[in-house]
């Protein structure tokens, strides 16, 4: 989501002078802001005379913290981060209403990239206790599906062929997300593959079941975001979804299309988990056949009910971070060891590297053309990665 604002506003500041820096922040872990700041002091430092610019999410949630650093010229939020007279005003500061309407100009590039990200959709109505993405991006909006199609068209003419639909809740996305599928791939043919962000499990229904079956350009890999696999945990997150539909979930899209693989974001550590209720998330990895893991330690963020819960020593919540990403990397290296021998559909990057269908990185053992899709066998493993 992130990249495609930054592709945006790549296109939208392509008149403003060199020396100016803009940094797109996210809030999404206190480590997520720390590292920002952290940027923001190291861009300022190699570049005494350049004006910085700090937008995005940390930025619209405190304003204040940033324009007061020594480093900072000026601070936009979200909205106004998008908007082409703002992003090259001398105004200071200006983060206002992030429940305006989605509406973003088409952008054709993203440099260096042979996959495009497409943001469809923009803020979120649920209230995860852990969360502050909603206070920073809204309310659920979606972009209408002319400009979708639109910016379809337009990553379809500059050569992409991959296209990834993003938001921060995509799969609530309001003209629905199973609709907007059909119409992109129906009505823009040179789109052979296309992919999801993350999402919500409890918004996935059987109609994305049918179309996962009916459609081979959904590409089999999906990025659930399940964040715990306890039931009593869940809850306390406000999630929609027990881990009994995680499983019935995965189970549904292996019978239409077996080679399907999934990914997930996992929080370990949230306030009040004991050992035994990580065990049952550890537990739910193996029995949904979870690859792709996305593992964060529980974060406390301000403003949020879970930050007033009763909380797991940090340094316990990094040692189950730890855990499950061993054991992440158990299940990704026997999936791995599965595609051996296999003939494979590679999406090619530009570093001699690609992307499977299933979403496992390939080093490509003869040079192809980046953005081109190529078949090549699985001829083995280096580096938590296929060689092909
Ligand atoms: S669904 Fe996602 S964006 Fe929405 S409140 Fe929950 S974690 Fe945050």
């Amino acid at each position: 989501m992130n990249t495609f604002e930054s592709a945006v506003m790549a296109r939208l500041g392509k008149d403003i002078p060199d020396d100016v820096i803009v940094v797109n922040t996210c809030a999404v872990t206190g480590e997520a802001e720390r590292q920002c700041r952290q940027t923001i002091r190291k861009l300022k430092r190699e570049n005494p005379k350049a004006t910085v610019v700090v937008v995005g999410c940390a930025a619209q949630l405190n304003p204040e913290k940033y324009a007061s650093m020594p480093e900072v010229d000026r601070v936009l939020g979200n909205h106004e981060k998008l908007n082409k007279e703002i992003l090259a005003s001398a105004q200071k500061k200006m983060v206002g209403d992030i429940e305006q309407p989605l509406d973003l100009p088409i952008v054709s590039d993203f440099e260096g990239r042979n996959r495009a990200f497409l943001q469809i959709q923009q803020g979120c109505d649920h209230q995860c206790t852990f969360c502050v993405v909603r206070f920073a991006r809204g309310h659920n909006k979606g972009l209408p599906v002319d400009q979708v199609i639109e910016q379809a068209k337009a990553f379809a003419q500059a050569g992409f062929q991959e296209i990834v639909l993003t938001g921060a809740d995509v799969a609530s996305y309001p003209h629905g997300l199973v609709e907007i599928t059909k119409c992109i791939l129906d009505e823009v043919p040179a789109i052979k593959r296309l992919r999801y962000g993350s999402l919500d499990p409890a918004a996935l229904k059987d109609d994305f079941v049918s179309l996962v079956k009916n459609y081979p350009q959904v590409m089999p890999h999906f990025h659930l975001s399940i964040q715990a696999g306890d039931n009593l945990i869940l809850k306390r997150m406000g999630r929609r979804h027990s881990r009994e539909d995680v499983i019935e979930l995965t189970q549904k899209l292996r019978a239409v299309r077996s080679e399907v693989v999934f990914g997930a974001d996992f929080i370990t550590g949230f306030p009040t988990e004991t050992q035994e209720q990580f065990e049952n998330t550890k537990k739910l990895v193996e029995e949904a056949g979870l690859t792709h893991l996305h593992v964060f330690p529980y974060s406390e963020r301000p403003g949020t009910p879970a930050a007033k819960m009763s909380q797991v020593p940090m340094q316990e919540r990094r040692a189950r971070a730890a855990d499950l990403r061993s054991l992440g990397d158990k299940m990704y290296a026997m999936l791995l060891k599965k595609m051996l021998g296999q003939n494979v559909s590679v999406l090619v990057e530009n570093d001699g590297m690609g992307w499977t269908e299933n979403y496992l990185h390939v080093i490509l053992s003869k040079n192809y053309v980046p953005g081109k899709i190529v078949d090549v066998t699985v001829k083995g493993i280096k580096d938590h990665a296929l060689v092909g």
